[in-house]
């Protein structure tokens, strides 16, 4: 129950018990990104994780945790005995955990063996979210992802055959708009139709203050895209994943229209509620109520 720092959180882990697990990230360098810039990567000792699992034991009623997310940071680099550790105890501390999840970030998921995966699977690690942001290559090298197409779908498909459950997010309009913009769907619909995550959420690109790309919106070097583009890149998203069922939302604080939903069930009604925002006919979200 201690905490450095700022802590993140996936928005659907709003009501786990979060386990700082390591502090920061190890990759850090996305000029999008500025949720741990101020962190240096570090592992918070066993001892201190496991004297938090206890003091959250004491501090919630035991049987009301059935949920925890380990932050901060791809908490799946640590050591495999360090995350069996870990599993054990969370799990012999509340006795109706159903849910384990982590950020997996695609080197640190590249660390551990299908064998290895599988065993965090079988002890408890049940959900990873996986950060694609574009399927772009040329974009991916430009924020500094630090990780190509390719990669990304091999960590993937490890995590998927190991049983654990893949959530991965994009992020409309990290290109800018025009020419950019449709290269950016287009190829992430094509890395996601290949990869077939069983969710699929979409962030909407906003600059956050500690990072490099909010100095090149601020000087002029990168153009947002407008609430009209930002439909239209969702718009081709669900036209264009055509595998399924999946889970698919765009229902973050930063996006102007929240969907949530099955795909290809809600694609209809999906394409009805974007065709009715483009045309004016639906409000969509404003400016000043947008957040990350
Ligand atoms: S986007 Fe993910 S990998 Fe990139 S710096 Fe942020 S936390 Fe690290």
């Amino acid at each position: 129950m201690r905490y450095e720092g700022q802590i993140y959180r996936p928005p659907g882990e709003w009501r786990s018990y979060l386990l700082q697990c390591t502090v920061g990230c190890t990759h850090n360098k996305c000029t999008f990104c500025g949720m741990y810039k101020t962190k240096k990567f570090h592992i918070r000792p066993m001892k201190e994780i496991i004297e938090d699992i206890a003091m959250a034991r004491a501090y919630y009623v035991p049987e009301s945790v059935d949920k925890v997310f380990l932050c901060d940071g791809d908490a799946i680099v640590m050591r495999q005995e360090q995350l069996l550790q870990i599993l054990e105890a969370l799990y012999a501390a509340f006795p109706n955990l159903r849910q384990v999840t982590t950020y997996a970030g695609t080197k640190s998921t590249m660390t551990k063996t299908p064998e290895q995966l599988l065993e965090l699977r079988q002890h408890g690690l049940t959900r990873a979210y996986l950060g694609v942001e574009s399927g772009w290559d040329e974009l991916l090298v430009k924020v500094r992802k630090g990780v190509t197409s390719d990669q990304m779908l091999e960590a993937a498909a490890r995590l998927k055959n190991a049983g654990i459950d893949l959530w991965v997010t994009v992020i409309l309009g990290l290109a800018g708009p025009g020419e950019a913009s449709k290269k950016h769907i287009q190829e992430t619909i094509k890395v996601l139709n290949k990869m077939q995550a069983n969710h699929v959420s979409c962030l909407s690109y906003m600059p956050e203050p500690n990072s490099p790309m909010y100095q090149d919106v601020k000087e002029g070097r990168f153009q947002l895209i407008s609430a009209r583009e930002c439909l239209e890149e969702t718009r081709q998203l669900v036209e264009g994943l055509d595998y399924g069922p999946f889970h698919f939302t765009s229902n973050h604080a930063s996006n102007y229209l929240p969907l949530k939903g099955t795909l290809p069930d809600d694609r209809e009604k999906f394409l009805t509620m974007i065709d009715s925002a483009l045309g004016g006919k639906s409000r969509i979200r404003s400016e000043y109520s947008r957040a990350l």
